[in-house]
């Protein structure tokens, strides 16, 4: 078994999960960057390596259950451990920052969104649960999105994205109860509104600013808080 720390960072190739990679990496981690395009895998793979961190591809797609048996079969081959796992990837629905109008949604679109953005959350942990399990401190890191809470109703209207991230907040709390007495750590975080390809890099917030709340999150110590909901600035209400 691989003496290293190992994360694995869901749609780690780009954005906000590139930079929690790499946060995690300078953190001692060993990182398998999760992604499916192979091409951007690789050039992000490399482009870690280039500044010392160590890190390794996992062919990943989040909404096929045989892409995520295969990434936790390399994982276990690879370094033998998984001690974090951080749920990044995740789709808005539509073209950057466009509204999703309620009374004229494409049920196709909720269908996509949710099957990325909470079912494969739920597919991936699922499936590295065993893994984790075995690990002496195990940490999971859900990245939502304020625009998931219930009560804060900020942002556009996305009538698909921001309930999926209400249902990812909800489903966080739900495997919290189901952690309780064990040693796994799980919390749901909001990264900001952040310049990367989702938001068609309509802000001044960095991935590296971004990625932080989720980094703090996944190396909590053994008493940090569980099955809540962070941004940088404390608990978010749900
Ligand atoms: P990006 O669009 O830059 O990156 C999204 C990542 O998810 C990409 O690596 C993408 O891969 C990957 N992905 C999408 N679908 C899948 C899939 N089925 N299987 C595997 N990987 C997939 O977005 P951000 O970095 O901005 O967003 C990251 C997370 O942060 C998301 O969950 C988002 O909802 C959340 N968030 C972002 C905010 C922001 O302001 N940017 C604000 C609040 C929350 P590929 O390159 O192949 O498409």
């Amino acid at each position: 078994m691989n003496t290293n720390k190992t994360a694995l960072v869901t749609g780690a190739n780009k954005g906000i999960g590139f930079a929690i990679a790499e946060q995690l990496g300078n953190h001692g981690f060993t990182v398998a960057i999760g992604a499916r395009d192979d091409g951007r895998r690789a050039v992000a793979v490399e482009n870690l390596r280039g500044k010392g961190i160590d890190a390794f591809g996992v062919p990943l797609d989040v909404t096929s259950d045989a892409s995520v048996a295969n990434a936790a079969s390399l994982i276990a081959g690879t370094t033998g451990r998984l001690d974090v796992l951080v749920n990044n990837a995740g789709i808005g629905g539509n073209s950057a920052g466009g509204a999703q109008d309620p009374t004229t949604l494409d049920l196709s679109v909720v269908h996509t969104v949710l099957d990325t953005n909470v079912f494969g959350a739920v597919r991936v942990t699922n499936a590295l649960l065993p893994l984790l399990s075995a690990a002496p401190s195990p940490r999971i890191v859900n990245v939502s999105s304020n625009m998931g809470s219930l009560e804060l109703h900020t942002g556009p209207i996305m009538a698909a994205y921001a309930p999926s991230k209400a249902m990812l907040n909800a489903i966080t709390v739900q495997y919290a109860r189901r952690f309780a007495d064990s040693n796994i750590i799980i919390n749901v975080c909001c990264p900001g509104y952040v310049s990367t390809d989702f938001t068609g890099h309509n802000s001044a917030r960095t991935p590296t600013q971004g990625a932080a709340i989720a980094v703090h999150l996944a190396t909590l110590p053994d008493d940090g808080p569980r099955g809540g909901f962070f941004d940088d600035s404390g608990p978010i209400p749900w």
